[in-house]
């Protein structure tokens, strides 16, 4: 069966860690001594007093009006170039809702996350195999499940380990986790396997092929 590889979108192609650390800095929430990653910042928000709706403030200005400032994360575009190559078939699919809540710019997160990969190169078919009508927004994560299902992936990589520990996900498509901070055994518990950096994907789908 030919390979078909579904990748998310937000943390796994692209980075807004510096965004959001950006962010917490200018409303005061941290100091210069916190970690700039995803998850630390986002539990020490959190952990603030009214920390769940400035995480929430946070994020509608980094998926919207500060989109076109999040970064490429290292080596995810050369594995699409590479999928091409191989004639793999790739897909985005994201959950990602339409509009934030706290999102006072009516901005579409959706079309700024579209105008982002056209800008980044994706949307270069003939480099990257990609075209706009390959990248899917999904409301839930259990539409995104669903689209993962019918559009037939035999893996998916993710950063997020909710997206592989729900149980509707698909037995038979291969779970590949990119995250350096797994909580747990992940990779037992869910058969899945877990890379730190997208160089290392790439060696575990091309080497020696
Ligand atoms: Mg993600």
């Amino acid at each position: 069966m030919p390979e078909i590889i579904g990748v998310d979108f937000d943390n796994t192609i692209v980075s807004y860690d510096d965004l959001i650390y950006r962010q917490a800095i200018e409303r005061g929430l941290v100091d210069g001594q916190v970690l700039k990653n995803k998850k630390i910042l986002r539990d020490v928000i959190r952990e603030l007093p009214g920390g769940e709706i400035e995480w929430q403030k946070i994020q509608a200005a980094i998926y919207g009006p500060g989109m076109g400032r999040a970064t490429l994360i290292e080596d995810v575009f050369e594995f699409f170039i590479r999928c091409k190559d191989k004639g793999i078939r790739t897909y985005i699919v994201s959950h990602k809702t339409q509009f934030a809540n706290y999102d006072t710019t009516g901005t579409d997160l959706r079309k700024e996350a579209l105008k982002w990969l056209d800008k980044a190169g994706f949307f270069n078919a003939g480099v990257s195999g990609l075209s706009s009508g390959d990248v899917y927004f999904e409301s839930t994560r259990i539409d995104k499940i669903n689209r993962i299902r019918s559009l037939g992936c035999t893996h998916f990589i993710d950063d997020l380990e909710e997206t592989f520990r729900e149980p509707s996900f698909p037995r038979d498509v291969e779970k590949i986790l990119f995250n350096s901070h797994v909580s747990g055994d992940f990779a037992a518990e869910t058969n899945g396997k877990v890379f730190e950096e997208w160089k290392d994907i790439h060696r575990y789908f091309f080497n020696g092929k």
